[in-house]
């Protein structure tokens, strides 16, 4: 272990998508942490071998309970369109990742929820007189 630290941590060493995970998803999962090692090795040094501890992968491709999607703006889209994607239509207010500033993170899923819910907090009592 480098000197100046403690215990063990984790690494997420590799985040695949698109076409770049069909090498990926035809290796065995021995062979992705192998492969991954590697590649943390040539950056880091071959002590990572002897300090690794354990390891696992995770092919959504794979998975029989996910599928979906989510937004991927090309270039300039998201400057334009964001400020109307957010936008409240009346009553009706917009989460989700694609209305936020991280488009395709839960991070964004999780921001706009909140955004969401300072909106309508915000709003008008209009029933307070009723
Ligand atoms: C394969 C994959 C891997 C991912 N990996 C990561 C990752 O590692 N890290 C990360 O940060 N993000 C990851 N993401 C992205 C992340 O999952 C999304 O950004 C996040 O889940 C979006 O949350 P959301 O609430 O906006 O939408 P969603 O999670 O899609 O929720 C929308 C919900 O609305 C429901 N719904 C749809 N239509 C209707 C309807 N008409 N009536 C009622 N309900 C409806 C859906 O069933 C769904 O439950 C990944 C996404 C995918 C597909």
């Amino acid at each position: 272990m480098p000197t100046g630290t403690t215990g063990s941590g984790v690494i997420l060493a590799s985040y695949t998508w698109e076409d770049d995970t069909l090498p990926w998803d035809s290796l065995t999962e021995a062979d992705r942490i192998r492969n991954a090692l590697d590649d943390l090795a040539t950056v880091h040094g071959q002590h990572i071998y002897n300090e690794f501890i354990t390891g696992i992968t995770h092919s959504w491709a794979q998975y029989p309970y996910s599928g979906g999607a989510f937004s991927m703006f090309k270039p300039e889209q998201q400057i334009e369109l964001a400020p109307f994607i957010s936008a409240p239509e009346g009553r009706i207010h917009f989460a989700g990742e694609h209305a936020s500033t991280s488009p395709g993170w839960i991070q964004g899923a999780v921001e706009s929820g909140i955004r969401v819910a300072h909106e309508v907090n915000d709003l008008p009592n209009t029933f307070a007189n009723e």
